[in-house]
């Protein structure tokens, strides 16, 4: 058994103390430790050895120092540990509040193991024990069990560094049920009314539609581990049998917009606890913490599962069908942002999660795989429910994928999803791979012809901001400037302008700085005095006769539609007309 224990003497520092205390046995090779340098559920190199302060070794027993020196930015190496009860001891700091962060202060500690605890090559298949030192009174929210107050026990490395855990006096406790298991929803900061008697009963209305259709859960219990902040933030991290969902300002959780948030986020991360805990690709089986796991499927685990998010809402009639066309358009709008969609494909922005995923990027290089993935999602559902007659799914897929790989622990490979795919099609769908997670094919027109099968179609409308529209500009203000922010490719404004060009004056005159108050009157052409790296310049933008930069796409119910759109709608939807 490998001991772990985590203590803190000033919780204002904002540094835990972590302890690992392990038998080394004479035959043992080299003792290496590592820390992770990326965390499951986001694909990027994170190097949380950044937090980690003052490693020192010692022989556990006689408190002999022990030579270790580091290998990597993340892997150090104790000499002369064989035949000996060894201690390692160092400090982390935790002053990083989001979904897989980690905090200290007087009121909580929150904890995701994955940051802060080393772990010994070979040894990750080791059953683990985590001894936590709280103050008195305090509770401890965690997915994992808890033999004694305040320890934690895992079956091995994976499930200790994946069990996120809250240890507060203030943490609020409710709990509901669906098919037969057991839900623990945690929350910190819910000082402001939470209408929890809503709360459970859509959660448990969202759980139980997930449940159907899977045919059953992945695991025993699950816990939703809530930290909602007195601030703006909009994060979760899908877990083993827990989440961590990270949302605010605390104080709008009653409205409308934060709590619709809360479902959305809620029933995403719930979503992972088959397709990506349980469903894991052939490159994450097992996890490498020490760099990057390549896949090629993301648009499986998060464009998939983003779909479903918000459309089970729906289904699970949490959500009318008109909200959940709102949160489609907001998908559409992401997509149709910038140009990015034309320059990469799906299957490579899942491979460029480790370069620059989780950044905004330069210009129109790249194609979000939560975005695009969710519509191409949609795509291939209303596809398989058109060859069909709705009598299968992309829910089929799901199914099959659960109980090929999920209930069997092997890892799935794109070849295991292309052949799943084609199977539930009753046809070689080829074509739909081609185009659009290997390609950049466009993806509006066979959206709104199968959009139409279910009652409903694809409008376009002009961007609302007349700059956008007419020159291909995007602006930015803030403070007391207005600078480029964007730039259509092959617009008017990308001859002229550059990005970061301040826009100092319209027409001759000093414009606020309000994007939408920029070039008044809706003329077709502009003069614009601008500042390009301290050089002021002169420019005349022209619209091109024709041509609009940046339409908006929606998602709307047919006004009229026959019976078979009028039926299609409910089978998918499971509203009617
Ligand atoms: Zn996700």
């Amino acid at each position: 058994m490998i001991q772990y224990r985590v203590s803190y003497e000033n919780p204002l520092t904002s540094y835990l103390q972590i302890e690992l205390t392990l038998a080394v046995a004479t035959a043992d090779a080299p003792l290496e430790l590592q820390l992770p340098a990326w965390r499951p559920g986001r694909y990027e190199l994170q190097n949380f050895a950044q937090k980690v302060q003052r490693v020192v070794v010692e022989d556990a027993a006689t408190g002999e120092r022990l030579p270790c020196r580091k290998l990597t930015k993340d892997r150090w190496a104790v000499a002369g540990a064989a035949g000996r009860s060894v201690q390692v001891r160092y400090n982390f700091y935790a002053h990083q509040m989001d979904a897989g962060g980690s905090w200290l202060d007087e009121t909580q500690l929150y904890l995701n193991p994955v940051q802060a605890l080393m772990y010994a090559e070979g040894r990750q298949q080791e059953e683990c024990e985590l001894t936590l030192t709280l103050p008195e009174g305090w509770q401890l929210a965690c997915g994992l069990p808890q033999p004694r107050p305040n320890v934690l026990t895992a079956p091995d490395f994976d499930h200790l560094a994946d069990s996120p855990l809250i240890a507060s006096a203030q943490l609020v406790h409710e709990q509901y049920e669906a098919g037969g298991t057991p839900f623990h929803v945690w929350a910190l900061g819910t000082e402001t009314l939470v209408n929890w008697s809503q709360l459970l009963a859509d959660f448990k209305a969202f759980s139980e539609e997930q449940i159907n259709m899977f045919g059953g859960f992945p695991v025993a219990d699950y816990h939703f581990l809530n930290q909602f902040l007195p601030y703006k933030h909009y994060h979760g991290v899908e877990h083993h049998n827990s989440t961590v969902i990270v949302l605010g300002p605390a104080g709008q959780l009653s409205s409308d917009e934060l709590y619709k948030e809360l479902l959305g986020v809620s029933c995403h991360e719930l979503f992972h606890t088959w397709n990506i805990k349980s469903i894991r690709p052939a490159e994450m089986q097992p996890y490498d913490y020490s760099r990057e796991n390549y896949f090629r499927t993301c648009f499986i685990a998060e464009g998939i599962t983003t779909y479903y998010g918000e459309y089970l809402l729906a289904r699970s009639h949490v959500r009318t069908p008109a909200q959940y066309f709102y949160e489609l358009n907001t998908m559409l709008r992401k997509h149709y942002d910038d140009a990015g969609g034309d320059n990469l494909s799906l299957a490579d922005a899942s491979m460029d999660l480790w370069l620059d995923g989780y950044k905004p990027g330069v210009p129109d290089r790249k194609v979000s795989v939560y975005h695009k993935g969710a519509l191409v999602a949609l795509l291939l559902d209303l596809t398989l429910r058109q060859l069909s007659g709705h009598a299968r799914s992309l829910d089929d897929v799901m199914r099959r994928l659960y109980e090929e790989f999920g209930l069997t622990g092997i890892g799935y490979t794109e070849a295991d999803y292309v052949r799943l795919v084609n199977e539930v099609a009753g046809r070689d769908m080829q074509a739909y791979f081609d185009k659009f997670i290997y390609g950049t094919a466009p993806l509006l027109e066979p959206l709104d012809k199968l959009l139409r099968t279910v009652g409903c179609q694809l409008l376009t409308a002009p961007n609302p901001s007349y700059a956008e529209a007419a020159f291909g500009l995007r602006t930015a203000s803030r403070a007391d400037r207005t600078d480029v922010a964007y730039l259509w490719p092959g617009s008017p404004a990308e001859r002229v302008l550059a990005v970061d060009d301040e826009i100092v004056a319209v027409n001759g005159r000093r414009e606020v700085p309000n994007a939408l108050l920029l070039l008044p009157g809706n003329a077709p052409h502009y003069e614009l005095t601008v500042l390009r790296q301290n050089r002021l310049l002169s420019v005349q933008l022209n619209a091109a006769p024709g041509r609009s930069f940046g339409p908006r796409y929606e998602v709307r119910k047919l006004r009229e539609a026959d019976v078979a759109q009028q039926q299609g709608f409910r089978q998918w939807l499971g509203w009617d007309f």
